[in-house]
């Protein structure tokens, strides 16, 4: 028997010293949940994504939800998201009642194509679109934002990869989540995420209407705003004016999200290497894979690695598949546990029963076919990355 190599998996989080005496910091004051760390965490989700207002909520799948539902999606609705993307951004738009819209995508980017999403527009009147920053680069939001206009729908930009990213429009430089080409973002802070909370997420807008209605949406549709309710009994009164939810963040997990987000810079800067380092061996194996493409003008802040390989000539989309399995066995035997970001949603029984599978999705399929995350965390080596190389040179 060989020495069993650590395993390395295709994210994880990294949380030190500091991290642990913030949370150990919070368990000791007066707030465990609805206090003055939750504030402080929106804050500096404020100053990391340039939006003006963050709403911390209890998952990224609560934030798609809450948005969804502040976007004024309702029952009949219809809503567009990316076929290539965790089913929660899908999800947001059913939990509103409303029925999602899945768009290809460009294969070479994952991204969602803007040419199908115009395409698919066509004689529907949605109420939001969810583009969605796959793997960290920003999706072409300035374009979709164009196409929403017109049709009168809300963009809510999924940027639960792409804390960090940042995209260029007209020699200016914007952030993602920073809703600038967007009514609202919304970020995950699960631990694979660039910065954690153990469960977490968030919404960011620059409106001030959209802010206050998540607000309340967050905490039971409840306000104690003098203009929102309809008498006041005194000081202990608030109103339910509308059916919200328990969506809140508590103050031990923002505690651990302040600290984390000091380290965001050095994270995403260590993510950012460690790509170079995978592009730089990858380029001496083009014939065989190539990483995903970055959309031009769009810095990505990396939350995966996505290598795709690269069909031979005349070669079947099964025949690629076959590949990208063994390719993902040999990472395996080796310790590394790989992942495959995403089985399209199209393809997913719970959307196929609901009816919501229609369309074509040739982009989605080739992509899905040859691609492969491989492991990229910041806490990873230079040596770990090597060793992900190697047996990527000796399989693909
Ligand atoms: C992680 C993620 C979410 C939200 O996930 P949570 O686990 O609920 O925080 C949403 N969209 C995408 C694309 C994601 O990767």
């Amino acid at each position: 028997m060989g020495v069993v190599k650590p395993m390395l998996p295709y994210g994880r989080q990294w949380i030190e010293d500091d991290d642990i005496e913030a949370v150990v910091a919070q368990l000791k004051s007066d707030w465990l949940t609805q206090g003055p760390a939750v504030a402080e965490f929106e804050k500096a989700l404020c100053v990391a994504t340039g939006a003006k207002f963050a709403v911390a909520v209890s998952s990224g799948t609560a934030a798609l939800h809450l948005a969804c539902l502040a976007a004024g999606v309702g029952p009949g609705d219809v809503g567009l998201t990316s076929d290539i993307t965790f089913v929660a951004s899908a999800n947001g738009i059913r939990y509103a009642g409303g029925k999602p819209v899945l768009v290809d995508v460009d294969p070479v980017t994952a991204l969602i194509s803007v040419e199908t999403l115009e395409a698919r527009l066509r004689g529907l009147k949605p109420k939001v679109i969810i583009p969605v920053d796959f793997s960290g680069a920003v999706a072409d939001l300035p374009r979709i934002r164009a196409l929403a206009d017109k049709v009168g729908a809300i963009v809510i930009e999924d940027a639960a990869h792409s804390l960090g990213a940042t995209y260029t429009h007209e020699g200016k430089t914007f952030s993602a989540g920073g809703c600038a080409h967007a009514q609202m973002g919304i970020l995950s802070f699960h631990p694979v995420k660039h910065v954690t909370t153990g469960e977490g997420g968030a919404i960011t807008t620059n409106d001030p209407a959209l802010h206050a209605r998540l607000m309340e949406l967050r905490t039971h549709g409840i306000t104690k705003d003098a203009q929102r309710m309809g008498k006041n009994d005194g000081p202990w009164y608030y109103e339910q004016v509308e059916l919200g939810l328990n969506y809140r963040l508590t103050d031990l997990q923002c505690a651990l999200g302040i600290s984390q987000m000091k380290k965001l810079p050095r994270f995403v800067a260590r993510r950012r290497e460690l790509a170079r380092r995978y592009d730089a061996a990858f380029a001496a194996l083009a014939d065989r894979v190539v990483p995903l493409t970055v959309r031009a003008g769009t810095e990505s802040s990396y939350h995966l690695y996505v290598l795709n390989l690269v069909p031979r000539k005349g070669e079947s989309m099964a025949s690629v598949a076959e590949r990208r399995r063994a390719l993902y066995m040999a990472l395996r035997e080796d310790n590394i546990l790989p992942q495959v970001h995403y089985i399209p949603v199209h393809q997913q029984p719970d959307f196929i029963r609901a009816g919501f599978s229609d369309g074509s999705f040739s982009g989605a399929e080739r992509y899905y076919a040859g691609c492969i995350s491989l492991p990229l965390f910041p806490r990873m080596t230079d040596e770990d990355c090597d060793r992900v190389v190697d047996v990527v040179r000796r399989t693909a």
